[in-house]
């Protein structure tokens, strides 16, 4: 089996082999990253998915992707080490479930990409005796899942960039608590201000031979992994051989929606994916009118992981629709409305109706759910009221959850009145030694900074 080569999204550079894509992040025309063609499972493959562990399935559905680039042994070991945590399958009511992706070590979803592109990273990178500083700025998720997922790597020092102001204290101790390659600095500065800080040092050539990468969303190999716990889900919980699943997706830069549709794409039997989005309707409004416009500046929403006005893996979802959009979301190429519109339900779920949704599952369910899963679980009603036909006690149904409702104890509280338990992987992070650097607003200083400690 040969593994796939990598073509940008804006179709203005040559095809490349999974390691260029992966320590690129992005393509030297800003392009995304997309296999040139998209590997198969048969159905009798994804039967025998559901007798075995994640990460075995992690192993079978990543291997289409890899075999040839990385040995079989290697991935397997890195998958078991990436994958150590339960992915509990919830029963609501009749054949409707959650599916938590909140057991990793910062309680989000993010945490199953970052550890694996973090491990991708590392074998490449001993193999070619190279290093990488990763730069990111954060609003709170990524920044610690990426902390988390590359702390104690070889070959590979961290840098986060966060605003003081904008980021819980939960969210903070979760990245400054680490230490070891993991440098954390909190800037007296809102969150766009350290986006623009890193995409300075990243345009910056004085700061070339500190090889900088990203590890943002778009990264290949972010995407990968996020194609797995659909697999899972479905095989798991499965009853017969022609039946079809309905996924609900909380979502905001459409990662995690990507993986649910690459997966579709392989084979796995989907009837609709609910495309779930807070008061940012970008896409809901394109696949109504086809036509797309960013919301500038985006809506602040409760589930705040998914305020965004223009989702960054979008370019992606219109090419495996036939379509062309570039990194500013200009559409030169139209996707095949007609299949998105099949094949995907986009809905818009207010603060309001999150909030209610919150309270109505506890009361009727006892379902606890943050508000990013609850955004996901009201898309999925919504999507159910509107299709009388598939609002059936048998259709099998399985809705996101991608927190630990421990990660917003506030809105919690105040809604149904419980203090939701901390994960293990949340416990004793109050009481841990905090070590973090307070920086200015100011590029030069944070330049110098990198200059100084990152020296080869
Ligand atoms: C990042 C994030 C999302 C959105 O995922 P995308 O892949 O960006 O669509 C949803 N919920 C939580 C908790 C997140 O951290």
């Amino acid at each position: 089996m040969n593994s796939p080569t990598f073509y940008s999204t804006n179709l203005k550079t040559s095809p490349v082999s999974f390691s260029a894509a992966l320590l690129k992040g992005i393509a030297p025309d800003k392009g995304l990253f997309l296999p040139e063609v998209i590997p198969h499972i048969s159905p009798g493959e994804i039967r025998k998915f559901s007798e075995m562990e994640y990460y075995q399935v992690a192993y079978e559905v990543s291997r289409q992707f890899l075999a040839g680039e990385i040995g079989d042994t290697e991935l397997l070991l890195m998958v078991r080490d990436a994958y150590n945590f339960d992915i509990p399958l919830e029963h609501v009511v009749d054949r409707k479930y959650i599916m938590r992706l909140d057991q990793g070590p910062t309680a989000s979803f993010k945490d199953f990409a970052a550890r694996m592109m973090g491990r991708l990273m590392q074998y490449y990178l001993k193999k070619n005796n190279q290093s990488l500083l990763i730069l990111t700025a954060t609003s709170g998720d990524t920044g610690s899942a990426i902390a988390n997922a590359f702390y104690g790597l070889k070959n590979i020092n961290v840098v986060v960039l966060f605003p003081e102001d904008e980021v819980t204290s939960r969210q903070r101790k979760q990245m400054t608590t680490l230490g070891g390659n993991v440098q954390i600095i909190g800037l007296n500065a809102k969150f766009d201000d350290c986006q623009a800080m890193v995409k300075e040092a990243f345009a910056d050539h004085e700061l070339d031979h500190l090889c900088l990468s990203s590890a943002n969303s778009i990264n290949i190999g972010r995407l990968i992994p996020q194609i797995v716990y659909y697999f899972y889900s479905f095989s798991r919980l499965r009853k017969n051989n022609d039946e079809q699943v309905i996924f609900s997706i909380p979502s905001g830069n459409f990662g995690d929606m990507m993986g649910g549709v690459l997966a579709m794409k392989m084979g796995l039997p989907v009837k609709k994916f609910v495309i779930a989005t807070n008061e940012n309707d970008e896409f809901p409004v394109f696949m109504r009118s086809g036509i797309y416009s960013k919301i500038e500046p985006s809506k602040n929403c409760i589930s705040s992981a998914m305020n965004v006005g223009h989702p960054s893996n979008l370019a992606r979802l219109v090419a495996v629709y036939g379509g062309v959009m570039d990194e500013a979301g200009n559409i030169s190429k139209i996707p095949d409305m007609e299949m998105m519109r099949n094949e995907l339900f986009p809905v818009s779920i207010n603060d309001d109706m999150t909030r209610d949704t919150i309270i109505q599952a506890w009361n009727r369910h006892k379902l606890l759910l943050e508000p990013h899963g609850s955004v996901g679980w009201a898309g999925l009603w919504q999507y159910l009221d509107e299709h009388p036909a598939d609002n059936t006690a048998d259709q099998l149904c399985i809705s996101l959850e991608t927190a630990h409702p421990a990660k917003f104890p506030e809105q919690i509280r105040k809604l149904i009145n419980i203090d939701p338990d901390l994960p293990p992987s949340l416990e004793g992070i109050e009481s841990k030694q905090e070590s973090y650097l307070h920086f200015q607003n100011d590029y030069r200083t944070f330049k110098e900074f990198l200059l100084n400690n990152y020296k080869k």
